[in-house]
C-alpha cells in the first residue's frame, strides 16, 4: 500500500521493556499507585460507561482551571500530553514547517511534528541542560514552533523562570513555544520556570501538563494544554469529539482533590531522591541535579545498555538513554524505600564488578 512520504521516517514507538515481576524504574510512574479516591472515582463512572462522554469536560476544565487560577476556555484536556503534541502539530504544521527541539529530550516532540512534515532542527545543549541562548540563535521569524521541557526529560534539570521570560520577549510571537511541565508538580527550585503564570502575557505559547506522573494515573490517559483561549480553541478544533474517556476524566478529578496523596507521594519522592544521591555518591556514580522523580545517572563503565541489562536480570528495569542521544547515561525513576534497597544491591554488585 502506498504510504504518505513521512511513514518512511517514522516508527512506531517501542516502549521499555517490561518484566513480569520486575521492579520498574523505568518510566518515571508513581510507585504508589493511583489515589485511592482516583480509583472509586473510575469505579462510579464505569457504571455509566454505556453513555458518551459529556465532551466538552466541564467537570475536568473547571477543576483544572480552579486550581490553577486560570479560566475553563484556558484549557483543553487530551487522551495524555502525548495527545496534546499531535492536536498541536495537527494544528501549527505545515510540511517543510521548521521546529525546533532540544537534542537530549522526550522523543515525542520530533514524533508529532515530523507526523505533519515539519523539518527538525536539533539544538545543542550546554552541559546536557537546555540552553536558551542557543535556542534563541538557532531561531528565526520562520521557526514554526520550540519545543522546551522543564524539568527536562531526561536530565531532570529546569529551565529557570526569569531567564524563560527573557526567551519569550525575544522569540517571535509568530512562533509557537510549547513548554512541557510534565514533572512540573516534583520541581522545588523557587527559581524553577511556571510558564502557566506566563499564558496571559505570551500567546504564543502553550504548557502541557499531564495525570500520568504524579498522579499516578499513566494507564488512564489524561493530560491537558493550557493556553490563551484563541490557542487552546484552535487547538481543540484538531480533536476527535470525545478524546478522553469518562472514566479516565473522572479520576482525573478525584485526584486533583486528592491533596493528601500527592503530598504523601511528593514527599516519598523527596525522600529517594536523598537516598539514591547518597548510594551514586558512595558508589562513584555521577548523576544530574534532579528536580523530578528520576536521575539522570552515568552508567559504571559508560555501557549504560550494558548496566540496564544487568539490573533487568536482576529483577529491577531501569531505562538506558542510548535513543536520547545519551549511550552513557541511564534513567532512573526513584522508587519506594523496598524498591530503592533492590535496585542499591544491584548497582553496588556492578559498580564493584567494573572496579
Ligand atoms: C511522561 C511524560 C509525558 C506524559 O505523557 P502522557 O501522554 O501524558 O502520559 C509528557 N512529557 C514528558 C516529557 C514525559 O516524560
Amino acid at each position: 500500500m502506498k504510504t504518505r512520504a513521512v511513514l518512511d521516517t517514522l516508527h512506531e514507538y517501542t516502549p521499555g521493556h517490561r518484566i513480569a515481576g520486575a521492579v520498574k524504574l523505568s518510566s518515571n510512574e508513581n510507585p504508589l499507585g493511583p489515589s485511592p479516591l482516583a480509583l472509586d472515582a473510575a469505579r462510579t463512572a464505569l457504571i455509566n460507561a454505556h453513555i458518551y462522554p459529556d465532551g466538552g469536560y466541564p467537570d475536568l476544565r473547571s477543576a483544572v482551571a480552579d486550581r490553577l487560577g486560570i479560566s475553563p476556555r484556558q484549557v483543553l484536556p487530551t487522551n495524555g500530553s502525548d495527545e496534546a503534541l499531535t492536536l498541536i502539530a495537527a494544528a501549527y504544521i505545515e510540511p517543510g514547517d521548521r521546529v525546533l527541539i532540544p537534542v537530549h529530550t522526550f522523543s515525542q516532540y520530533e514524533f508529532s511534528a515530523r507526523l505533519f512534515g515539519a523539518t527538525i532542527d536539533r539544538v545543542p545543549m550546554r552541559d546536557l541542560a537546555i540552553d536558551l541562548d542557543a535556542t534563541e540563535h538557532a531561531a528565526g521569524v520562520d521557526t514554526r514552533a520550540i519545543y522546551l521541557c522543564s524539568p527536562n526529560n531526561p536530565t531532570g534539570l529546569i529551565l529557570e523562570h526569569e531567564r524563560l521570560v527573557r526567551f519569550l520577549d525575544r522569540v517571535s510571537p509568530s512562533t509557537l513555544v510549547v513548554v512541557d511541565h510534565a514533572y512540573i508538580d516534583y520541581a522545588f527550585d523557587d527559581s524553577a520556570a511556571n510558564a502557566i503564570a506566563l499564558i496571559g502575557r505570551y500567546r504564543n505559547l502553550v504548557v502541557l501538563r499531564t495525570f500520568s506522573k504524579l498522579y499516578g494515573l499513566a494507564a488512564m490517559r489524561v493530560g491537558y494544554a493550557v493556553a490563551c483561549e484563541e490557542r487552546i480553541a484552535e487547538i481543540g478544533r484538531t480533536r476527535s469529539p470525545f478524546n478522553v474517556n469518562s472514566i479516565a476524566a473522572a479520576a482525573a478529578v478525584a485526584s486533583l482533590e486528592d491533596t493528601a496523596f500527592a503530598d504523601s507521594s511528593l514527599d516519598m519522592n523527596r525522600r529517594g531522591r536523598e537516598r539514591m544521591e547518597s548510594i551514586y555518591r558512595s558508589l562513584g556514580m555521577q548523576w544530574l541535579p534532579t528536580q523530578a522523580n528520576f536521575h539522570a545517572v552515568r552508567a559504571p563503565g559508560g555501557d549504560a545498555a550494558a548496566v540496564a541489562e544487568a539490573t533487568a536480570n536482576g529483577g529491577v528495569t531501569i531505562r538506558a538513554l542510548g535513543s536520547f542521544g545519551m549511550p552513557e547515561w541511564l534513567r532512573i525513576t526513584i522508587g519506594t524505600g523496598e524498591q530503592i534497597d533492590r535496585l542499591e544491591s544491584l548497582l553496588a554488585a556492578f559498580a564493584d564488578r567494573r572496579g
